[in-house]
């Protein structure tokens, strides 16, 4: 096998993170000094956008990839294959994901013009806030940071709203805004757009191969044991299994865990409503109660969700569902806000598992102790609309080569628990 990185593994604890982002260590790395792009075998474990992702990049930068999942792929639990995921760049004051959501989007205008059909849907964002637009809030400090790079964001009063969006009932609500460079995507359709890629691109995708552990020899990681049997070995094994990480890797089950995060599917009398112009995406005083939603899919269900603290779960589990005191909380909210939907029939539920890491942020880097292994997880219940800039992240780091965004990714050590700005560590109906 070739010698990936003939360099010692970075340092613990240089600043909290670790890794090759930091500049001064592995400033030369493709300057042609020998340790620039060196190309080998990666297996990846786990077909969901992380994965996905990074075997199209590493496979466009002449590297085998074979691509493993447990089941098919996609995986029916995949976190990845839901039916929508909201695409935004609304990050309160978090310069750093308004700026990576943005290029996001432009990836996801990219991939609407040369894919057969479009799976990006601009219908844009609609952010109702009780406190109005003050600096200190996610909504006002989202409407800043987005006016600020030229997004034509529109404030709209609580007649506004309902003017633009009749199926709202928006008086709880001091003010709201209208972002039009956002929308939703519909997840499983792209998902599996991008296995079909990583497969005419030459990765061999391979489905019904549970991994169970790690190959170690030599004091290093040289690929992984299959659960039915057989070892897939590789120069770089990248483990990118979402929620299971930590049950695979489980020294990081202190800086990562799955919790469980309800979604209703609702199917209103008149779907029309329900979609763009007259509805969009929305948040609804989003990080302080959690309370999001999509607009209408092509069926005309209808989706409600909850971006909160969620609850420990096995993201293997068959008995994850939304139970009856949870739907009783989601009808209440609608009674108030989208009273069309308060008593729509559930036409799907699911409690779909986030891969939460301690700070909210994602997890991409070098596994510090076990040279050879990647993990590129954490994608804690925002990760899908950065799917277009993942593969580049991603491989840039199995490359250990610079990128302006994988700093914030990199190995920490755990401090107090932080999410990103949309997120509120509410349960349903609190506060
Ligand atoms: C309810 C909900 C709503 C969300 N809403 C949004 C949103 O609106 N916008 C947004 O940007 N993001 C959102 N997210 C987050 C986003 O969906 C995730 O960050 C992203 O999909 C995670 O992708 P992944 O590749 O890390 O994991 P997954 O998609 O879960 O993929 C992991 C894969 O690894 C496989 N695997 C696991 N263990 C093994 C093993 N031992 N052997 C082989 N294969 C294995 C699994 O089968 C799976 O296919 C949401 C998430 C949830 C749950």
């Amino acid at each position: 096998m070739p010698n990936l990185d003939p360099r010692p593994p970075p340092r613990k604890g240089d600043g909290g993170r670790t890794g090759r982002h930091r500049a001064a260590d592995w400033a030369h790395a493709s300057d042609g000094d020998g340790f620039g792009p060196v190309s080998g075998r990666a297996v990846i474990v786990g077909c969901g956008v992380f994965g996905v992702a990074a075997a199209i990049a590493l496979r466009g930068r002449g590297w085998d990839v074979v691509l493993l999942d447990q089941g098919e792929a996609p995986h029916p639990k995949a976190t990845s294959n839901d039916l929508n995921r909201v695409i935004r760049a609304d990050y309160g004051k978090d310069d750093f994901y308004v700026d990576l959501g943005l290029e996001a989007i432009a990836g996801w205008e990219r991939w609407n013009e040369t894919w057969p059909e479009p799976v990006y849907h601009p219908d844009g964002f609609l952010v109702l806030s009780k406190d109005g637009l003050e600096p200190g809030t996610f909504e006002g400090d989202s409407y800043r940071k987005l006016v600020e790079r030229g997004v034509p964001v529109r404030v709209l009063e609580p007649a506004g709203v309902r003017a633009r969006f009749p199926v709202w009932t928006p008086d709880q609500y001091a003010v709201a805004y209208f972002n039009p460079r956002a929308g939703w995507a519909e997840a499983d359709r792209a998902l599996t757009r991008l296995i079909e890629e990583a497969r005419d691109l030459g990765a061999d995708v391979r489905g019904a191969a549970a991994v169970a552990g790690l190959l170690e020899t030599g004091g290093g990681v040289t690929g992984v044991e299959l659960r039915d049997s057989g070892r897939v070995e590789g120069d770089v094994t990248l483990v990118a299994a979402g929620p299971w990480t930590p049950r695979l890797l489980p020294w990081l089950d202190d800086v990562m865990w799955p919790s469980g995060q309800p979604i209703l599917y609702l199917r209103p009398e008149r779907p029309d409503d329900y979609r763009a112009p007259r509805f969009s995406p929305w948040a609804a005083d989003l990080a302080n109660t959690g309370w999001y939603g999509i607009s209408g899919l092509r069926d005309g269900r209808v989706k409600v969700a909850h971006h909160g603290e969620g609850a420990r779960v096995d993201p293997g589990s068959d008995g994850l569902v939304v139970d009856e005191e949870t739907e009783r909380v989601f009808r209440r909210f609608l009674r108030a806000n989208l009273p069309g939907l308060a008593s729509a029939e559930v036409a799907g539920s699911r409690m779909c598992v986030y891969c939460d890491t301690w700070d909210g942020d994602f997890w991409i880097d070098h596994d510090p102790e076990r040279p050879g292994l990647v993990v590129a997880t954490g994608g804690s219940g925002h990760g899908f609309k950065f799917a277009p800039v993942l593969g580049p992240i991603i491989a840039d780091v199995v490359e250990r080569r610079e990128n302006r965004w994988a700093h914030r990714f990199a190995w920490r050590a755990r401090s107090g628990r932080r999410t990103e700005h949309a997120r509120s560590l509410a349960r349903p109906g609190e506060p």
